[in-house]
């Protein structure tokens, strides 16, 4: 196994009192979900936010950061967050500055807004409940199919097809013999559905399993089917893994407007951190030497709203 498999912990799930699931005969290609649970159950990772008494508030604040974001980094924020704000209404409660200061350097700020955004929605029209319904949920600011439907599997065990890219990779790989790198689709969604459990609390763990299966052994780069523990019924390695039809994407940093944004918000969160309300614009050029870059990300920072116009300077919203 991975350096990452040997450190996982027990996982708190409750072991399955009820009637075993059958595992299916060693005929094809297969998914095997009640093996994946059995692995997921000893071996899964004991993280925060799957804690039993997390709530769906945790659940949904650990989704969002969790977006193109690894587990090691969203810890230490993540905690800091739930600490700061346990509840959607005591983030709502607060400028939306407040959320992307504290956002820190986790990347993709515009998360923090949204998720500012969503606080306040359920604070008005739930009365400060994260919503159980699926509906309900796509109509919060910044929540798309996929947080939905992790919101409703994870916190509250309803039977939902949770498919992020770990989850549709070991489909692919293990149904279809594929591993084109492709994000998730409705088709993907719908596949999974037809497979899960009928019972709700079931569906729900095997929602988990399979994602964190994904995660840690059926990994994108480098899958460890030497020590996988279900390998029968893998396409995949029945057809000698095939190479990935489409290259998976590296993204670039250094010298992107993603690297230079992400200066220029630094220089003002800084600031704010210190007690400085705005930051002067000339002071803005220590981020970034080449002027015409600079300006277009400050501008852009500007129309996304995470940062503010104030006369000759720039700050936080609300701040
Ligand atoms: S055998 Fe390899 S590709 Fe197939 S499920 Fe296991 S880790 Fe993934």
């Amino acid at each position: 196994m991975t350096s990452d498999f040997a450190a996982v912990a027990a996982h708190p799930v409750p072991p399955d009192t009820g009637p075993p699931n059958p595992v299916p005969p060693d005929t094809g290609p297969q998914l095997n979900l009640p093996a994946i649970t059995r692995w997921f159950r000893r071996h899964g990772r004991e993280l925060p936010w799957r804690h039993p008494d997390a709530g769906a508030w945790a659940v949904l604040v650990s989704e969002v950061m969790l977006q193109q974001t690894p587990v090691a980094r969203v810890l230490e924020p993540y905690s800091s967050w739930m600490q700061r704000w346990p509840t959607p209404d005591a983030l709502a409660a607060e400028p939306a500055g407040a959320a992307v200061q504290a956002w820190g350097r986790l990347g993709y700020p515009r998360r923090a807004l949204r998720l500012h955004a969503a606080a306040a929605a359920i604070t008005e029209r739930h009365a400060g409940v994260v919503p159980a319904t699926l509906d309900e949920l796509l109509a919060l600011p910044g929540v798309g199919e996929y947080t939905a439907r992790a919101v409703l599997a994870f916190a509250y065990r309803r039977r939902a097809a949770v498919v992020d890219t770990n989850v549709r990779r070991v489909l692919q790989r293990r149904l279809h013999g594929n591993d084109d790198g492709r994000p998730a689709t409705a088709a993907d969604r719908a596949e999974l559905l037809a497979l899960l459990p009928a019972q709700h609390e079931r569906a729900a763990t095997a929602s988990a399993a399979i994602m964190e299966f994904g995660a840690l052994v059926c990994t994108a780069r480098q899958p460890d089917c030497g020590h996988c523990p279900l390998p029968a019924g893998c396409l995949w390695l029945a057809t000698g893994r095939p190479t990935a039809t489409t290259p998976r994407r590296t993204q670039a940093w250094a010298g992107t407007d993603r690297q230079v944004r992400g200066r220029l918000l630094a220089i003002v969160r800084d600031a704010a951190d210190r007690g400085v309300g705005q930051v002067l614009l000339p002071e803005l050029e220590s981020a970034w030497g080449e002027p015409v870059q600079r300006e277009r990300c400050l501008q852009s920072l500007l129309a996304d709203g995470l940062l503010v116009r104030s006369g000759p300077a720039v700050r936080l919203p609300g701040h």
